[in-house]
């Protein structure tokens, strides 16, 4: 008692002596706002990003307030920027860009032209098994399966059960039958997502609010190997949850048990599992993850998106793995993806339960709604009736014999590529390969360029960092005949190229992956990504139109027949002289009477033209004058916005007996651009 009281009292000497001579309100308000600033400081240190990532970032945000450092990362940014745009563009250069709804409905050929044209963009890359992942089976049989699947479904919704009591049942089916897959008992239970992200999300969500309700946590977190995939991630941000990432051993690429264990504390609310990781193909130990789970009562998820639908029947394959599944007490649900070795179409995955608990704490609903009392089992409200249906099909198309032999294929070829690459100098395997992907690192090059290298003979494998590498991810796609021993002759050709300068840098695409892995700054890294993302939802402007110019003296003839249409950004690109010569040649009864009246801009002139009925397919638009021109139809108000453009051009699309007596519209623009919709 004496040791403790001692320093208790020289304590409140010293706090006494401290204030003599202090008035009271300088003692309650100095009190106070000590209690403040402890209370801030607590709650500026604990949040969910680390103290040090928070410094780093404040520190890049204020180093770009320098006029200077913001000028030349804005300038870097923006021609990375059009770098990606201009990717975008090159690949789509030959196809039309719909930005308007047509006046009328297309017909169905027209759609389904313009769907293939659309879709056969870069098809030859996985179709001869030369991507890696992303498409894990194409299966003619399984494809027609699908679509008059689709046709009799696709209209169903099972947020309706009473009305769609059988799309419920089938749902239920597919959950059942991948409980059983992964050994859960009849009280396991499980839900459909969109995918694996949706899937993680959903078990994260559960434990959090379980863990809110049973425990109290009121800051929670999870425990996850950097191995996981970035779908945790994703959640911690979406949900309001702190990432704990736990490293790996760098041999055998699975998580550090040690550096978990420490990491578990009274707001841990999941450890987290892969069997196997994306980066890496590698089975984290996940009974020891079980055991730690057990013993600090914390739910696992094993994260089993990837290889998940192989590895339940790799034993029956002739390759067996290690136990992952519900035969360990701690798991407490497994994510596991249809959509990838499950070979159904996109947009279905499976999040299974130990136990109905969970998945109670997975479910939202909302009692007072002035719609109703709502509630759903995962992020979407209404969901496709359709997927789950296909989903379905495809896992009683395949049956378990189906699915053993697609997995010994894999699996076989996945072991063929780590074998053959294991012989090759140069480069390395990260760790034990458990199913289908083989990831390769090198001690000697940069390994991107054996990714350029690759790329270059038309293959496209995923990249990885921290460290570099790259993978593999073997789908049904690399088990036809050739394409395995293909990817090993290939490999070993750059690598014979490589070697003789192993330290020259990595250019091109890469050398920009390479970068951007060493920026220090994140938040460029991401400001780029965004960027990327953007690039997706690329549409043309009719800016970036005008600025492409034509060769001089190249006046411009287009044909306008029937068939998709496509939008000229240039001429150059996309008709070569030799085919312009030709239209040159050909009959161009230019229909252009005579200027009519000035418009829209000093430099623009508006032309009206009566187009006559045998024109109609085939129509040449001549600008003798190397002007810029465009077509729009009797509507058109601002020659600026694209969209107008693209009226015209549905106009001409739908060709018919009454769009020949309408009279179109060319304005011509003092500029040696074009810009026109070729039919
Ligand atoms: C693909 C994958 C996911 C996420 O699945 P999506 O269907 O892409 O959302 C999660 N975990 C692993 C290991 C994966 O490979």
């Amino acid at each position: 008692m004496d040791v403790v009281k001692i320093p208790f009292n020289t304590l409140k000497e010293a706090i006494n002596s401290a204030f003599s001579g202090k008035q009271p309100w300088q003692i309650v308000s100095f009190t106070t706002s000590a209690v403040l600033f402890v209370v801030w400081l607590y709650d500026f240190v604990d949040r969910e990003e680390s103290l040090l990532v928070r410094g780093k970032k404040t520190v890049f945000r204020l180093a770009r307030y320098i006029p200077a450092v913001r000028r030349k990362v804005e300038q870097e940014l923006t021609s990375i920027n059009n770098g990606f745009q201009d990717d975008v563009a090159k690949r789509t250069s030959h196809l039309e860009y719909i930005v308007k709804l047509p006046d009328k409905g297309w017909s169905k050929e027209m759609i389904l032209s313009t769907l293939n044209k659309n879709l056969t963009l870069n098809k030859e890359t996985w179709e001869s098994g030369q991507s890696s992942g992303a498409v894990y089976a194409h299966d003619e049989v399984v494809l027609d399966l699908v679509a008059e699947t689709f046709k009799v479904s696709s209209y169903t919704n099972p947020l309706h059960p009473d009305l769609f009591p059988g799309l419920c049942k089938m749902e239920a089916e597919v959950i059942r039958i991948v409980c059983n897959l992964f050994h859960g008992d009849e009280e396991s239970c499980g839900s459909m997502t969109s995918g694996g992200t949706e899937s993680i999300m959903m078990a994260c969500k559960a434990y959090r609010d379980y863990a809110r309700e049973t425990r109290g946590v009121r800051k929670p977190e999870m425990v996850v190997p950097v191995t996981a995939h970035s779908a945790f991630d994703k959640s911690c941000l979406y949900l309001g949850i702190r990432m704990r990432h736990i490293p790996i051993d760098p041999n055998t690429c699975q998580v550090n048990l040690k550096a978990m264990k420490a990491a578990i504390n009274r707001n841990t609310i999941m450890l987290v599992g892969s069997a196997p990781n994306y980066p890496y193909g590698t089975i984290d130990d996940i009974s020891e993850i079980s055991k730690l789970g057990l013993r600090y009562n914390i739910p696992v998820h094993v994260d089993s998106c990837l290889g998940g639908l192989l590895t339940v029947f790799m034993n029956q394959a002739g390759y067996p793995p290690p136990v992952t599944d519900f035969r360990l007490p701690g798991v407490t649900s497994i994510s596991a993806d249809t959509h990838k070795y499950g070979f159904a179409p996109k947009g279905t995955s499976v999040v299974l339960y130990r136990e109905a608990k969970f998945r109670h704490h997975q479910y939202t609903v909302t009692t007072d709604w002035l719609g109703g009392v709502y509630g759903s089992p995962s992020v979407c409200g209404s969901r496709a009736g359709g997927n789950i249906a296909s989903c379905w099909a495809t896992l009683l198309h395949y049956g378990l014999e189906g699915y053993i032999t697609a997995t010994r294929d894999i699996v076989h070829t996945a072991r063929h590529i780590e074998k053959g690459l294991r012989r090759l100098k140069g480069i390395f395997i990260f760790g034990q390969p458990a199913t289908s992907v083989v990831a390769i690192g090198s001690n000697d090059f940069d390994i991107y360029r054996l990714s350029d290298g690759l790329y270059k003979l038309g293959w496209n494998l995923n990249a990885l960092q921290y460290p570099p590498g790259i993978h593999i991810c073997v789908t049904l796609m690399h088990t036809k005949d050739g394409v395995a021993d293909k990817f090993l002759q290939d490999v070993k050709q750059c690598l014979a190229e490589i070697m003789k300068d192993p330290a020259l840098p990595v250019e091109g695409k890469m050398a920009l992956y390479g970068t951007a892995q060493q920026l220090p700054d994140r938040s460029i890294v991401s400001d780029l990504t965004r960027y990327f993302l953007d690039s997706m939802y690329y549409i043309p402007k009719l800016k970036e139109l005008q600025s492409k110019r034509t060769p001089a003296n190249e006046p411009m003839y287009m044909p306008f027949e029937p068939g998709a249409a496509v939008l000229l950004r240039s001429l150059e690109p996309i008709v070569g002289m030799e085919e312009m010569k030709q239209f040159r040649q050909g009959k161009r009864a230019s229909e252009i009477t005579k200027p009519e009246k000035l418009c829209d801009g000093p430099s623009k002139l508006c032309i009206s033209m009566d187009i006559k009925k045998d024109n109609c397919n085939k129509l040449d638009l001549g600008d003798p004058d190397n002007n810029m021109l465009w077509v729009e139809d009797d509507f058109l108000m601002n020659p600026d916005h694209l969209s107008v453009v693209k009226t015209s051009r549905i106009g001409i699309e739908s060709a018919g007996e009454e769009w020949a007596q309408k009279p179109l519209r060319f304005y011509i623009a003092g500029d040696t651009n074009f810009v026109i919709w070729k039919n």
